[in-house]
């Protein structure tokens, strides 16, 4: 029988608002103070396995159904192993997970824990620039309806590691009830 652990869910590939030139020249990404950070980004299983297509080693992921990356040592901290030092750039662009795509877009659970909202990450310098901009505000609606469709509700039901909890620094932009309802009604889209 097909379990939730066995589906085969589409890659959601999202348009990213940082440009790519602006995010390989910041310090903020890709880049994380302790090992466990949460901010670590999640692949889900089909993005596992096109990043280790890529090149990236298989021991990067600790569950291959689906799991946050294991991060390796960098200065004074961790990097995430596809991240490359030496020109800045992430080895695995083309191919990086929904949940860097999204980024400074954050999915997370609001303060009472009852609804999934999606919220710009303050902690993203280009965003803090850009707040209220027409392209911040239109690149809203367009992620906003992706989040909400049915293929995407499913890879984040089926991933609800992408689902991040509560961060006072996200400036909450709306609710996601498509999302919350359906992880509401179902606990057997749980990886
Ligand atoms: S996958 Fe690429 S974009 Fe995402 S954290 Fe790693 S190096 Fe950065």
């Amino acid at each position: 029988m097909e379990t939730p652990k066995s589906r085969e869910l589409p890659v959601v590939v999202v348009e990213q608002i940082v440009p790519s030139k602006v995010c390989f020249a910041c310090d903020v990404c890709c880049r994380f103070p302790e090992q466990d950070s949460a901010l670590r980004p999640y692949f889900t299983k089909e993005e596992i396995r096109a990043a280790v297509a890529r090149g990236l080693s298989p021991d990067a992921f600790p569950d291959h159904a689906g799991s946050k990356v294991a991060v390796v040592p960098h200065g004074e901290g961790y990097r995430c192993p596809a991240f490359d030092p030496q020109t800045g750039h992430c080895g695995i662009y083309e191919d990086r997970p929904l949940d860097c795509r999204l980024y400074p877009v954050a999915v997370m659970w609001d303060h009472a824990h009852s609804a999934v909202v999606m919220g710009w990450d303050s902690k993203c310098p280009f965003i803090r620039d850009n707040l209220d901009s027409p392209e911040s505000r239109a690149y809203v609606e367009r992620i906003a309806a992706l989040l909400e469709s049915k293929e995407s509700v499913k890879v984040l039901a089926c991933n609800s590691q992408l689902i991040g909890l509560f961060q006072d620094d996200v400036i909450v932009l709306r609710r996601l009830d498509r999302l919350t309802d359906t992880l509401r009604s179902s606990t057997s889209f749980e990886r």
